[in-house]
């Protein structure tokens, strides 16, 4: 399905070769895809984006003030099929028939990194992947490196165009968040420092239902790698030592585990987190940080490592690890009422985080599921929902999926298809010491825009209690 066109044709720098001024097209007028404009008219192509879509007022304002050729609501195939090269946001799948043509005409697709890549000069990259956890690490890694007095930015899948940042503020470091859509479209893209956090089942319906495929996309963030680098992944992750298998890696390697103690890298031993970089054994209390559950002691392990590396001493991080805000959507306290505790995980939106949240809860709960579902295995959740769960309320334009896989499991499963009607019916369902979990487990884009405004409609409908 992947059609991956030679390193030698996609020559980094082009507008600098004698060919003269290159066309480059960007397909998809969201925040990658403006900022891969932004960037190319920078550096001297002559740049046409196309959204399918209409664009946000302040992105066509943006690609208005510097004359960047455009179009919305419809793409025209002889201005896209004209360009030298294609830069694809991330959320056009490999499917699209336009994209189908494009490679039948042998023209270079690349994504938004693989541009910001190649115009980030000496600067350095701390890229992060992985199934879940993507957000909090990089962010954890940013907070750490920004309390380090780096000079320092925090781009990519989280919401701020890594392009953008190169064009308009370049720094010294760049800590990208990175989803595997993104890698399927890099060439030559390199971190200085790669971590692989974990590999589960996700976006199956974009890799043709093959897991292998979704494994070898997020693999690939170490593939431009070199012994003067760093890749960083968890040991405790069966899909991803099995991998490892039937790779070579060509870099450092580090890893971090909770079931044993590690080489190089991380564990956790009697309350503490052990840094073990070269020979010295760092050790800081799991008390003092501020990210809680199991999960975040993954994404903290990994933050250390990469800050360790990066050559932040180990008194800055414990000091940064331990003041972390977290960010909201992510297993987050929004009220209790009459002894009821609401938690907004919105941003749950595949199965496995949604075990993480359920697996930290060791009270009854109602569980919200529900949404756009992704090729979705419900089974991993079985047995902490007879453990845990007395009652499913389901939200979700179709939630046929859920009430067939569950109905035999849980005590009560209801169906809504509203944020409001949700909330009063888990409220009815609930007494005193339960918690009312929001971990859809599914993609928000039935009834939402996204996974934010899904926690926010959460935050809303508990207010209004
Ligand atoms: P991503 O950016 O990869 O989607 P986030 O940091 O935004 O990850 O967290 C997404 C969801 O996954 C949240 O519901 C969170 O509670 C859960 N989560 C966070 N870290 C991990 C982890 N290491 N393993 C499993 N689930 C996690």
């Amino acid at each position: 399905m992947y059609m991956h066109i030679p390193k030698s044709n996609i020559k980094p720098l082009w507008p600098d070769s004698s060919s003269g001024t290159q066309r480059l097209v960007v397909l998809g007028g969201a925040e990658s895809g403006i900022g891969a404009a932004i960037l190319a008219k920078q550096k001297g192509y002559e740049v046409f984006l196309s959204d399918g879509k209409s664009l946000k007022p302040n992105y066509k304002a943006e690609l208005e003030s510097l004359q960047i050729d455009f179009e919305e609501n419809g793409h025209t195939e002889a201005k896209i099929l004209s360009a030298d090269v294609v830069v694809k946001s991330p959320g056009i799948p490999e499917k699209n028939e336009l994209v189908q043509k494009i490679r039948t005409q042998q023209i270079p697709i690349i994504s938004e990194i693989e541009l910001a890549y190649w115009y980030k000069g000496e600067a350095k990259i701390i890229a992060i992947t992985g199934s879940n956890g993507k957000s909090t690490t990089t962010s954890l890694i940013h907070h750490i490196c920004e309390g380090a007095g780096f000079n320092c930015a925090l781009v990519g899948n989280i919401g701020y165009s890594f392009a953008k940042q190169v064009a308009e503020d370049p720094k010294e470091w760049y800590i990208v968040e990175v989803s595997s859509f993104q890698l399927d479209d890099i060439v030559h893209f390199r971190p200085h420092i790669a971590l692989l956090l974990n590999i589960t089942e996700d976006h199956l319906d974009r890799y043709d239902y093959k897991m292998d495929n979704y494994i070898y996309s997020k693999f690939r963030i170490r593939e431009n790698q070199t012994e003067e680098d760093y890749f960083i992944y968890c040991e405790d992750d069966a899909i991803i030592t099995e991998h490892l298998k039937i790779i070579t890696l060509n870099t450092n390697t580090l890893t971090f585990s909770m079931k044993h103690e590690i080489k190089k890298g991380s564990y956790i031993k009697g309350g503490n987190m052990i840094l073990k970089i070269q020979e010295e054994r760092v050790s800081m209390s799991i008390y003092d940080f501020a990210l809680k559950g199991k999960h975040n002691l993954y994404n903290s392990m990994a933050a250390g490592i990469a800050a360790s590396i990066a050559g932040i001493r180990k008194e800055k991080i414990r000091e940064c690890v331990g003041n972390f805000q977290g960010l909201g959507h992510r297993n987050e306290f929004v009220a209790s009422v009459r002894g009821v505790e609401f938690i907004n995980d919105s941003k749950a939106t595949n199965v496995n985080s949604t075990w993480f949240a359920l697996e930290s809860y060791d009270r009854p709960v109602v569980l919200i599921l529900g949404g756009q579902d992704k090729g979705n295995d419900y089974s991993i959740l079985d047995e902490l929902v007879k453990k845990r769960v007395k009652a499913i309320v389901c939200l979700g334009k179709d939630n046929s999926k859920i009430v067939k896989h569950f109905k035999n499991i849980v005590p009560a499963i209801r169906e809504t298809s509203d944020m409001a009607t949700c909330v009063k019916t888990c409220f009815r369902m609930s007494t005193k010491g339960d918690v009312v979990l929001l971990s859809p487990a599914c993609a928000s884009f039935d009834l939402f825009n996204n996974f934010q405004e899904r926690g926010q409609a959460f935050r809303d409908a508990v207010r209004e209690l």
